[in-house]
């Protein structure tokens, strides 16, 4: 007979294994970090003090390691993120998301105009919640923008937020290159990558911190799109305070 103990005990266990694959992720991210660093100082090194004294193919094979550490560095940082938003909880703060987009826009400034593109935004309201978790999120939905766009168009990318009921309900649109249909809850999972990094490059965990910064802020986010002609990213976030004190227990 099915008895509900013992659903609530495969719970706790999951629960709690999950927890340990958190603090383990946390960890060794946080822990590749030296050995990283001294591989991609000492790389570096070579290369401006010594690469008159080597040949060509060992230069080329600087060049591998210099690319493969800074590679390795996305994807620890990336990874020491994603465990952080569980394992380092803060308590929540008002947010003034106007704020953190212009910080955001600040720090893209260079990417948006390697691309030739446009950003623009509406309505941002204040919301409770962790200021660099949503610094982060806006920062990855507006990189992916601009990133995945169409060979020859430059990329528009619109930010809106409207609030319905207890909800601010925001959308990130772009005009590029799109997703399939088939594809629209695999690129959430953890280095799901729908690209060879030739064509372009990334880590595959962006999408998934977003996942996970929304839901410990309690909303959802999900995604629309037309191949060939552009995405939007959809997400929630509570519009009332009282729902901060949820965010504190969650
Ligand atoms: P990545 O580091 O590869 O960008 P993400 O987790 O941010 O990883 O995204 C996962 C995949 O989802 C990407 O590899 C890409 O194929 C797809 N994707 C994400 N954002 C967009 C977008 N705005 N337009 C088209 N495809 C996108």
């Amino acid at each position: 007979a099915f008895d509900v103990t013992d659903l609530v005990q495969v719970q706790t266990e999951l629960q709690r294994s999950n927890a340990e694959l958190e603090q383990f992720a946390y960890i060794a991210s946080h822990d590749l970090q030296a050995p990283l660093r001294a591989v991609t100082s000492f790389a570096g090194l070579l290369e401006r003090r010594y690469s008159g004294q080597l040949d060509e193919r060992a230069r080329t094979y600087l060049e591998h390691i210099m690319a493969s550490g800074q590679h390795m560095k996305r994807l620890v940082d990336e990874l020491l993120s994603f465990s952080r938003v569980t394992t380092h909880r803060r308590p929540p703060k008002p947010v003034p998301l106007r704020q953190v987009v212009d910080d955001t826009l600040s720090r893209l400034t260079s990417d948006i105009a390697a691309v030739a593109g446009e950003v623009t935004y509406e309505n941002l309201p204040t919301v409770m919640g962790d200021a660099s978790q949503l610094g982060q999120l806006f920062q990855n939905l507006i990189s992916n923008a601009l990133k995945y766009h169409r060979a020859g168009v430059a990329p528009q990318v619109r930010l809106r937020a409207e609030q319905e009921g207890k909800l601010w309900h925001f959308t990130v649109t772009d005009n590029g290159i799109g997703i399939e249909k088939q594809y629209f809850e695999r690129i959430f999972q953890v280095f799901q990558r729908l690209h060879p990094r030739e064509q372009f490059e990334g880590t595959g965990i962006g999408l998934a911190l977003c996942l996970k910064i929304v839901q410990h802020h309690g909303g959802r986010l999900w995604v629309e799109s037309t191949p060939g002609e552009g995405s939007t990213f959809h997400f929630t976030l509570s519009a009332s305070p009282e729902d901060a004190v949820l965010l504190k227990a969650r």
